[in-house]
């Protein structure tokens, strides 16, 4: 492998190179207090075959707080728009972010690395154009989390904090984060030019972003559609992913969904403590559009946005197809994901009910969902067994029992045996997830400059389904103050 410096890092503007009018050319806007480090990923360092050694260097902290530029960026603040909280608005884009330029690794794979918090941009609007430690570092923990979990995310490669104040609900501190992603492209990239009419750039940004992300339709005389159907594919898998794990993303407006089906934008997310189909993890959301059990249909909601604004390029009744094909393939994709967390290897037709049932056992039982999953994995099928450990997560035992009574005879019906299913089942239900309270304890350490705890959950979400020597605390329910915490929009 190639291990390069900040120096020798190989840049491939490909965003650069299409019309002006889908960006602003512009430097970040440097703290004005020096940056500091707070955090490096080693592993993010290695997609772009940056040497690990350059992490540690001052010039490495200079050029990701925004006062330095590395050969051969070009940095420029991408233009989107998008529906927020289901209405239109007309221009969005980067206000406190910037591209710095695409990174293309040996493997011929482009990485586009976009500072986060790097000043005002023509798209500000009325914001600052900065992110606060605390959101930065919410950001850089649950990308970790979401990869350690095998769910596909943008990636963090670092956060550089500094003393310069940003007002909020409080007066925070500022920081920038290093955002990576094969593509920065949103439904709302889309969005942008057909409610401005500009077919010719819709069409532009199209073959752009099959060219480089789905080339094998490059040649497709029904290419968009074709692209447009594997969008769908992607989201209605990547959504499917997030309600297996408990995980509401908070603000799914088009402007935060990725063209390359990724999770993409970490504001007011949340992991579920205690199981609730209606969780709202948003503080801002009163209405609870972006609930946890609304996402698969908000998924939709949004695809439908995308089929719209792809409508001057293929043909309206092929894209209603291809949305069409959006709830099979979620529901088939959830129940795989879900069957492979209840240990099932053959699929019967009472897979879904007894998940189900198992789930509204525990939204009754107001019971944890990683926890309740976890223990799940040391069911006893062995006759006589109470599976107490398990059966102490409800309230009401006699409930549990005729349940457990059901999935014990489904599973002795597929010969499953006890210790092979709960190696299985470990591997697929986490143990340590990135619970709300925890992300606040590493901030308020951070914000006293102590970043130990960032380092102990970065390390211990790399790898969330191996039980970890002397983190027993980590895969504990909430203490009572963390149950709860108020996430909102303003970060
Ligand atoms: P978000 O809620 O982070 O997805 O942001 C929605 C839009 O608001 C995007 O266009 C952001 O660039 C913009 N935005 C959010 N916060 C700020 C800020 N502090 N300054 C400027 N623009 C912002
Ligand atoms: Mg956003």
């Amino acid at each position: 492998m190639t291990r390069r410096t900040l120096e020798t890092l190989s840049f491939d503007n490909t965003y650069a190179r299409l019309p002006q009018a889908f960006y602003a050319r512009l430097n970040p806007t440097p703290f004005n207090a020096p940056p500091y480090p707070v955090h490096a990923n080693r592993a993010a360092a290695e997609l772009i075959d940056l040497d690990p050694a350059q992490l540690t260097r001052p010039e490495f902290t200079a050029l990701f707080g925004g006062s330095a530029l590395a050969p051969g960026m070009e940095p420029l603040a991408m233009l989107y728009s998008g529906h927020q909280f289901g209405v239109y608005v007309r221009q969005l884009g980067d206000g406190r972010a910037i591209l710095l330029g695409e990174v293309k690794n040996d493997q011929g794979e482009r990485w586009d690395l976009h500072l986060k918090g790097a000043g005002m941009t023509p798209f500000s609007r009325d914001g600052d154009g900065r992110a606060v430690l605390r959101s930065t570092i919410r950001e850089y923990l649950c990308c970790t989390a979401m990869s350690g979990l095998g769910i596909p995310t943008t990636q963090a490669l670092c956060l550089v904090g500094s003393d310069d104040k940003v007002y909020r609900e409080q007066i925070e501190t500022a920081a920038m984060l290093v955002r990576m992603a094969p593509s920065h492209v949103r439904f709302g990239t889309f969005e942008t030019f057909y409610y401005r009419k500009q077919h010719d750039h819709l069409r532009t940004l199209a073959d752009y972003v099959i060219a480089q992300h789905f080339p094998h339709l490059r040649d497709a005389d029904d290419r968009y559609v074709r692209f447009f159907g594997e969008v769908v594919e992607r989201t209605a898998k990547l959504i499917a992913q997030w309600q297996a794990v408990g995980w509401a993303h908070g603000v799914m407006n088009t402007d935060n969904m990725s063209i390359l089906g990724l999770t993409l934008d970490y504001g007011p997310y949340g992991f579920m403590d205690d199981y609730d189909a209606g969780f709202i993890c948003n503080h801002s959301d009163h209405n609870g559009r972006y609930a946890f059990n609304q996402q698969p249909y908000i998924g939709l909601w949004n695809l439908s946005c995308l089929a719209q604004a792809l409508l001057s390029l293929a043909d309206k009744d092929a894209l209603k197809a291809g949305l069409d094909t959006y709830q099979p393939v979620f529901e088939r994709e959830y129940l795989k994901l879900m069957r492979a967390k209840f240990g099932f290897i053959d699929e019967r037709a009472e897979d879904d009910e007894l998940i189900r049932d198992f789930l509204g056992l525990l939204q009754g039982s107001h019971a944890d969902y990683t926890i309740a999953l976890r223990e799940l994995s040391t069911f006893s099928t062995a006759d006589g067994a109470t599976n107490e450990a398990l059966r102490e997560q409800f309230l009401n035992p006699d409930r549990f029992d005729e349940w457990a009574g059901r999935y014990r005879d489904r599973l002795r019906n597929e010969r499953s045996y006890d210790d092979g299913r709960r190696d299985r089942m470990n591997r697929v239900n986490p143990k340590y997830v990135l619970r709300n309270y925890l992300a606040q304890t590493a901030i308020e350490k951070a914000q006293h400059k102590d970043f130990s705890e960032i380092d102990r959950l970065f390390t211990l979400l790399q790898d969330p389904f191996t039980d970890q020597p002397g983190m027993e605390a980590y895969a504990l329910p909430p203490p009572n103050w963390g149950k709860h915490l108020a996430v909102s929009c303003s970060s």
